[in-house]
């Protein structure tokens, strides 16, 4: 496992804060977010939580540039990245499916981000046998992704988000396809990735439990407005309204 990040890095920092301004994101004639300010201090490991709805995925795909701000800005350190197209953004992001190219080996799945930014042969093969090694996939890589098991699949999924190496991880419910005993290990191996890649990385999910277990930093979010940001034991403790005391289960 890498304890500090090797030096040939594609992009000068390691790891980014993420700022969003009065983030304001509307379909047609529906607001989905609503004025959302985020402060994420680099190499944090940020939780997005909150029911079904509420705008956690829309959240994390303007943080991707996978949608565009309707109002608002975004900046990742002092780089304002609100306009910039996804490629632009030294991000990573792993979803709730797992969406590996079915018809590539878990090699070449791997390898596909790193040729689309022209990284040389030998790079390339060691890159992937690095991560491969720290996800404990190398046995599976000549393997077509409909060979494995979900938790193989996920281990890929990530494996393909941290070989380029970014800044900042964004997942969206990355273990909601996993049975529960899988979640649970998957999850801590998340938290470990984050703590030895030494990157910030944002999470969302609607499960109480795996934002409470995962979050440097909580926000609680509700009708596409933050309800709550702080630390989740802060949070639990003194709940800012009655939503969020009934959504984490504090006591009354
Ligand atoms: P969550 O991830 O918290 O479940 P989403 O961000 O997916 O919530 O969705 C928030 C709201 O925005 C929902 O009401 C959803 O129907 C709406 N929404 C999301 N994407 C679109 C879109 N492309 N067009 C119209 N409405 C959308
Ligand atoms: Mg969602």
């Amino acid at each position: 496992m890498w304890q500090t990040r090797p030096e040939s890095r594609d992009s000068p920092v390691c790891m980014v804060s993420v700022r969003a301004k009065q983030l304001i994101k509307r379909f047609g004639e529906t607001t989905v977010l609503r004025g959302v300010e985020l402060d994420i201090p680099d190499g944090k490991f940020a939780v997005l939580v909150g029911p079904s709805g509420c705008g956690k995925s829309t959240l994390l795909r303007l943080l991707a540039g996978l949608e565009r701000v309707s109002s608002g800005s975004i900046w990742f350190g002092e780089r304002e990245v609100t306009t910039l197209e996804p490629r632009e953004r030294d991000i990573a992001m792993v979803f709730q499916s797992y969406a590996l190219y079915p018809h590539m080996t878990v090699r070449k799945n791997l390898e596909f981000g790193l040729r689309l930014r022209k990284t040389d042969a030998a790079t390339m093969t060691a890159r992937v046998e690095e991560v491969a090694g720290m996800l404990d996939i190398a046995h599976l890589l000549d393997r077509l992704p409909r060979a494995l098991s979900g938790g193989q699949r996920q281990r890929v999924a990530m494996g393909r988000a941290i070989v380029r190496r970014p800044a900042l991880f964004l997942f969206d419910e990355p273990l909601s396809n996993l049975d529960p005993a899988l979640r649970a290990q998957v999850r801590v191996e998340i938290r470990k990735l984050h703590d030895e890649l030494g990157v910030t990385s944002v999470y969302v999910t609607h499960d109480q439990v795996e934002a409470m277990t995962l979050a440097d930093v909580l926000y609680v979010l509700e009708g596409g407005e933050v309800q709550q940001r702080g630390r989740p034991i802060d949070i639990y403790r003194e709940p800012d309204n009655v939503f969020v005391a009934q959504f984490l289960g504090s006591p009354a």
